[in-house]
């Protein structure tokens, strides 16, 4: 890890960050995504809480980093060849100050508690910049769906709910799809719930719209990462029609990050998955989008077939941050992005990133980005539009209706606005340079910190 205070600190920051980040450490051994989600944080927090000592004293920040409890269950299953197979499943309820506990659930081999965890610590801040009552949680399991058949999918998703059910509820916490978690195994997990309960209630979202799911939550992070970047180059008098772009992922947020950027007449040259990433010069455009759609949401292809199919380059193994672009944006998994492909988009004049997946970039790239004082949306601001409309269906569960989709993309629109001006309130330098990174760390953690203090001692 780099050093732990940054140079722009005072020395009385400095010194309070490395002694609270080697309390952290110790208390939390071998777990590194955790140590950095914490460390991107009180990097900005801490000169805030200095300043305002009522959240020193009451050890907010240490405690904001203890989540409230972990869940921990052996998830046993039956595969198709009739082998028994157990994997690991957590629940990791970090901090309900202003609401239930709402977050992913993640399947990928390398889920582990650090992830979670670090996953965890960052939903509570997206949650409180979107302006809705959601505490912060994530959940998951090292179970790969990659390669398994539908039922084998379902009999995994069936059993880990048969434990999952006990620890959540529509008023407790309300998981939703992440990594490896879609529309699919979101319907088994809610089948599952039901049949335990016999009760229809709004307890996870990214439902299916026949069964209480909302319209634009799948399009909602990626759309919403847009979103933010457009509030992001306003600031400038600029906008995202006819620019260049990179996007890494080929998933859920990529996808519609991909769509929107394409209805705004940007250019989207290159896509990507865990094998390699395609560059098409020529943009992805409508027509190309749709068979993409298809190739990644239906036929669960490889990104490598989009090259075959409309003739265009193909690195396999690679990331596409050697692109030359003004905007990117990477959608796939954390720590893609780091100081040296920073530099080396920086180089090839990059002008904003916004981040659609967790964490994409290390903290070297961050400080790449801040010390280049290019635009830059961090995770917890740039993609809170997922978990937004997610917040966006509980409303409409315990409503018992359904908005239109123009309705919940126009919720959608200032919810990532509201965000946006959170972080120029909390983030603005005062020379004309908004620092994102500060302004949602910092925007995210009052309204928290507000709540913990006003619960006193717990
Ligand atoms: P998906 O599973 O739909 O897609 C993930 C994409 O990233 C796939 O293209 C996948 O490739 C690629 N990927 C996964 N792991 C790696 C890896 N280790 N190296 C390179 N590429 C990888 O997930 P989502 O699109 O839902 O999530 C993407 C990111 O966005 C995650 O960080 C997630 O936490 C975050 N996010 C998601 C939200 C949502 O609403 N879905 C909300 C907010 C954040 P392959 O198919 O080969 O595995």
């Amino acid at each position: 890890m780099t050093r732990l205070a940054t140079p722009s600190m005072n020395s009385a920051a400095g010194e309070k960050l490395d002694r609270f980040m080697s309390g952290l450490i110790k208390r939390n051994p071998g777990e590194p995504e955790f140590h950095q989600a914490v460390q991107e944080v009180a990097e900005s927090v801490i000169p805030y809480v200095l300043e305002h000592p009522k959240y020193d004293e009451a050890q907010i920040l240490e405690r904001m980093t203890e989540p409230d409890r972990i869940v921990i269950f052996r998830v046993t299953w039956e595969d198709d060849d009739g082998n028994i197979r157990a994997n690991r499943a957590w629940r990791v309820q970090f901090n309900k100050s202003i609401g239930p506990y709402k977050g992913g659930m993640r399947f990928h081999p390398s889920v582990t508690q650090s992830l979670l965890k670090f996953l965890g610590f960052e939903q509570i801040f997206k949650n409180s910049l979107t302006g809705l009552p959601m505490g912060g949680a994530k959940g998951g399991s090292n179970f790969n769906p990659k390669g398994k058949s539908d039922r084998e999918v379902m009999r995994f998703c069936q059993s880990l709910m048969i434990e999952l059910s006990r620890h959540i509820g529509e008023d407790t916490d309300i998981p939703a799809g992440d990594i490896g978690v879609g529309a699919r195994e979101i319907g088994y997990m809610f089948g599952q719930y039901m049949r335990l309960t016999n009760r229809f209630t709004g307890v996870l979202t990214g439902k299916g719209l026949a069964f209480g799911g909302s319209l634009v939550r799948k399009e909602a992070t990626g759309y919403g990462a847009v979103y933010f970047m457009r509030n992001m180059l306003e600031l400038k008098g600029e906008g995202i029609d006819g620019r260049t772009v990179t996007v890494s992922g080929s998933g859920n947020v990529a996808l519609y990050c991909i769509e929107k950027l394409i209805e705004l007449g940007a250019k989207v040259v290159t896509a990507s998955d865990s094998a390699g990433f395609i560059h098409d010069p020529d943009g992805i455009d409508a027509h190309k989008f749709a068979w993409l759609k298809d190739l990644k949401e239906i036929r669960r292809g490889r990104i490598s077939e989009y090259a075959e199919q409309f003739g265009c380059e193909y690195h396999d193994g690679k990331r596409p941050w050697g692109v030359p672009c003004e905007l990117a944006f990477p959608c796939a998994t954390q720590n893609e992005l780091n100081g040296d492909d920073a530099k080396r988009l920086l180089a090839n004049g990059l002008v904003a990133i916004a981040e659609g997946a967790n964490m994409p970039s290390t903290l070297d790239a961050v400080h790449a980005f801040l010390d280049a004082t290019i635009l830059f949306g961090p995770a917890k601001a740039a993609n809170a539009g997922g978990v937004a409309v997610s917040g966006l269906e509980q409303s409409q569960n315990s409503l018992r209706i359904s908005w239109s989709r123009e309705e919940v993309d126009r919720r959608l629109k200032d919810i990532m606005k509201g965000i946006h001006e959170k972080c120029v309130q909390f983030g603005d330098d005062g020379n004309g340079y908004v620092n994102h990174v500060r302004g949602a760390n910092i925007g995210g953690f009052v309204k928290v910190a507000d709540a913990m203090l006003a619960y006193g001692i717990v």
